[in-house]
């Protein structure tokens, strides 16, 4: 059990590998902690890059904003997030249709990633924390907290000496990578065969949006789908997520007027929309997705992976930014605990935050079947409607596995443990006969009661 007692830090010299979202959060910590903070990053400084304003979107929730809260930054983020409180279902030969994310007041907020980003840097920077951008990290000498940089692999290498060092250097990590040259250092990736593609819809001339603004669009497609999420200048981001491969995939999409056709044929209520369809679908890339795992996530009490570089996930619960978030409100609460025991604040790091990160994996790709195949199907819908029902009569009871993840901050691996028992009582319910006319029965609600005790 960690001590009562709140303990202070002595001041040490800490060196944070990565300006992206996370890098620059623990940046803000551990400047309020009063260490001494040099980020480092292999890219411009992104706020001095030429930027139209649109990039991917992220989704931020509860485990987000509660880590943005806990170091008084939270009011300067919300400034440049939209809530979203309802998914707007776009399904082929029907209206749009509206499913609540959660209860009245709760929702996600969307958020550009470049525009968050810029906006942390500032906030680190205020914060006290030195940044050196163009300085990408080649190499580092675990035991020593030394990192080494220079202009490329063969260049002379400047050496730096930490206390600490924290690899927040995203999915591809090179921290991580001289982690993995050692014994007993797991490590796994994994590709999803969908890649992904970033499409705009502009503003109206007014600058306000085409569709609606506080929801997040879906057209589900089956073994595809389309989604996109409000800017606060009135555009939209809009990601297509398709097969690499097959007989509907990015590779069949070679000409533009095939990429026409494609449009037409599933997307026919919003290809007018979509600016520059043809041109953006060539020019835009193509991205991958990755899950990645390893263990351990620390190194002695000299280096320690977040974000990222520790649990790259899919994107599909929109909870990456989040989980790394998460992570550094954890470490700081050890800091807190732990005081200038770094070991101990490490080891607990990694044991407390592994299981939740796999576990939020695991949900993310699960997620991903669920949106693109099931979130327009009968079933899936006369399944939520019963589950919403139900934890409407009896919220301590019932809590939906999208809540748990999303608005709550219990781990993400209670979350999955709660949300698959869940899951077993309403493949049951959904066996029951007549199920699509007793739904709202007590019959029903006593059902899932018993087996709730059982
Ligand atoms: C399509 C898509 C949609 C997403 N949607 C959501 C969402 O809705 N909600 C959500 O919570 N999450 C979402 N995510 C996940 C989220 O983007 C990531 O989890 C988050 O950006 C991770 O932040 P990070 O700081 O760990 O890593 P990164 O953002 O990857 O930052 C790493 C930084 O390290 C720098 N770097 C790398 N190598 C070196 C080196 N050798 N030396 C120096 N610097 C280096 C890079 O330049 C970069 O600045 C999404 C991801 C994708 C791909």
């Amino acid at each position: 059990m960690p001590p009562e007692k709140k303990l202070m830090q002595e001041s040490r010299k800490i060196a944070v590998i990565g300006s992206g979202l996370v890098g620059s959060l623990l940046a803000i910590y551990l400047r309020k902690r009063g260490h001494e903070v040099t980020i480092f990053d292999r890219r411009p400084d992104v706020r001095t890059v030429e930027f139209s304003g649109r990039s991917i979107n992220l989704a931020m929730s509860n485990r987000g904003w509660k880590a943005l809260r806990k170091v008084g930054i939270e009011e300067r983020i919300r400034e440049i997030a939209l809530p979203l409180d309802k998914r707007a279902m776009h399904v082929n030969d029907r209206p749009v249709y509206f499913q609540k994310y959660g209860k009245e007041g709760e929702a996600i907020y969307s958020i550009s990633r470049g525009v968050l980003n810029r906006r942390m840097i500032d906030l680190a920077e205020e914060a006290g924390a030195i940044f050196r951008f163009e300085e990408k990290v080649w190499d580092i000498d675990l035991p020593g907290a030394k990192i080494y940089t220079g202009e490329d692999e063969k260049s002379t290498w400047k050496e730096y000496q930490y206390d600490h060092v924290f690899g927040a250097d995203g999915a591809f990590s090179r921290v991580r990578h001289k982690m993995q040259r050692q014994s007993r250092f797991n490590y796994s990736q994994h590709f999803i065969d969908v890649g992904y593609k970033e499409l705009t819809i502009p503003a109206n001339e007014d600058g306000s949006h085409k569709m609606d603004n506080a929801s997040f669009h879906i057209w589900p497609r089956g073994e595809f789908m389309l989604i996109a999420m409000p800017n606060i200048d009135g555009s939209f981001t809009c990601t297509l997520f398709l097969p690499f491969e097959g007989p509907v995939s990015f590779e069949s999409l070679t000409t533009e007027k095939e990429a026409d056709a494609f449009f037409e044929k599933y997307f026919p209520d919003i290809k007018e929309e979509i600016s520059n369809l043809k041109k953006d679908f060539f020019r835009n890339p193509t991205s991958a997705m990755v899950t990645m795992k390893c263990y351990p996530w620390t190194f002695e009490d000299k280096v320690a992976l977040v974000g990222d570089s520790a649990h790259a996930i899919v994107p599909f619960y929109g909870q990456g930014m989040n989980a790394g978030f998460e992570d550094i409100s954890v470490l700081d609460d050890l800091m807190e605990n732990y005081g200038d025991d770094w070991s101990k604040i490490f080891e607990e790091y990694q044991v407390q935050r592994k299981p939740n990160a796999d576990a939020i994996a695991e949900l993310s790709y699960r997620n991903f079947i669920e949106m693109s195949n099931k979130t327009a199907s009968p079933d899936f819908l006369l399944r939520k409607k019963i589950e919403g029902r139900f934890s409407e009569k009896f919220p301590e009871k019932w809590i939906p596995l999208y809540s748990r993840v999303t608005f709550s901050d219990k781990p993400y691996a209670e979350a999955l443990a709660i949300g698959d028992k869940q899951r077993a009582i309403m493949d049951e319910v959904m066996a029951l006969e007549n199920i699509d006319e007793k739904w709202d029965s007590p019959e029903v609600q006593d059902f899932i009661l018993q087996k709730l005790k059982a």
